[in-house]
């Protein structure tokens, strides 16, 4: 079959690989869509460990080939998105139900192949945790193939309190920062807010519904954000770039006892100068997020049929032979998200 192989640091090539063949417990998906990662990316440039030779690919939707003997919950020609996430399921985390912190957690598209292949052999501890989650009807899969970015966002907002009537500043309007607003909307926020500087995202932004998109380069984030939340400062503020020097204006975007969420990930030895007393007298909460809990993928899906406005962050989709034309308009910084859509 043909694969996007990973080969090291700014090396990748679409190649002839082995079809997998599915043993005892494991699930062979045939791909119909897999969409491109920041971390791919991150992966590809060298900021992040992927291991040599590994099919990326962890944003995957595909229908279901065929089977190992003794696989129980899924059936040859179901429809399926996928949870990369490979968990011990006995682990400190594991027994939380937080199987996306498991001490031993491996990770499909990083660890083991991914989906950016024909098919996908789906490990047998994936398939068994329930990780080959059914995808609802008039869900199409191009559509159900972000289900695993916008349950990381679902998370991010979770873990930010993020609801009904609350005030939200996004820092990047990118393809995550876009993917929070969509869902910070659908999840019935208020005031959402914006900050991007190039103009193509900002007018996407001011589309898909944000109450201000405002330019980093020429506003003062902190007092735009205050102006339109009686004074405050918003509920929460999400970094979706990572950049060191966003980190100190979220704190000043957000009001006292607020939430700042570092959702991005930021180059490796990156450090970042910021006055901790404006944590310390604000009583902010300065947190993380990556991934997301099994419970957020299945209610993430749920949600997916009702946001048909998400398939405008996926801007390029490119046949597999051009996979590595789907890197390379992410590198150039065009557009927003790219997919690879078999037989496209
Ligand atoms: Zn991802
Ligand atoms: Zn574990």
């Amino acid at each position: 079959m043909k694969a996007l192989v990973f080969h090291e640091p700014e090396r990748i090539s679409v190649d002839d690989v082995a079809e997998p063949v599915p043993a005892a417990g494991e699930a062979l998906v045939r791909v119909v869509a897999a969409a491109i990662c920041h971390s791919d990316i991150r992966v590809y440039k060298g900021q992040k460990h992927a291991r040599p030779g590994v099919i990326p690919g962890h944003e995957i939707a595909g229908v279901v080939e065929s089977l190992g003997a003794g696989v129980e919950g899924v059936g040859v020609g179901d429809e399926v998105v996928v949870c990369p996430i490979i968990a011990c399921g006995r682990c400190a985390f594991c027994l939380l139900g937080r199987r996306h912190r498991c001490l031993e957690r491996q990770t499909l598209g990083y660890d083991e192949d991914g989906g950016l292949a024909e098919y996908l052999l789906a490990p047998a501890t994936l398939v068994a945790s329930g990780h080959l989650l059914p995808v609802p009807d008039r869900l199409p899969l191009q559509r159900a193939c972000l289900t695993e970015p916008l349950a990381c966002v679902l998370n991010s907002l979770e873990t930010c309190n993020v609801g009904a009537g609350s005030s939200l500043a996004i820092i990047g309007g990118g393809p995550m920062g876009l993917l929070h607003l969509l869902l910070a909307r659908a999840l019935g926020a208020g005031v959402v807010i914006v900050s991007e500087p190039d103009e193509a995202r900002a007018e996407v932004a001011r589309r898909l519904g944000a109450t201000a998109v405002l330019d980093p380069r020429r506003d003062d984030l902190a007092a735009a954000v205050k102006e339109r939340t009686a004074g405050l400062g918003a509920d929460a503020a999400i970094v979706t770039a990572g950049l060191a020097e966003v980190v100190g204006q979220s704190l000043d975007c957000v009001r006292p006892q607020g939430v700042v969420n570092l959702f991005a990930g930021f180059p490796p030895d990156t450090s970042v100068p910021f006055d901790p007393n404006v944590v310390h007298y604000k009583e902010i909460r300065l947190t993380g997020s990556q991934n997301a809990s099994i419970d957020q993928y299945r209610r993430t899906l749920q949600l997916l049929p009702n946001l048909a406005e998400i398939e405008e962050v996926t801007t390029h989709r490119f046949p597999l032979a051009e996979a590595t034309e789907a890197y390379h308009v992410r590198l150039r910084g065009e557009g927003l998200k790219s997919m690879v859509v078999m037989d496209a």
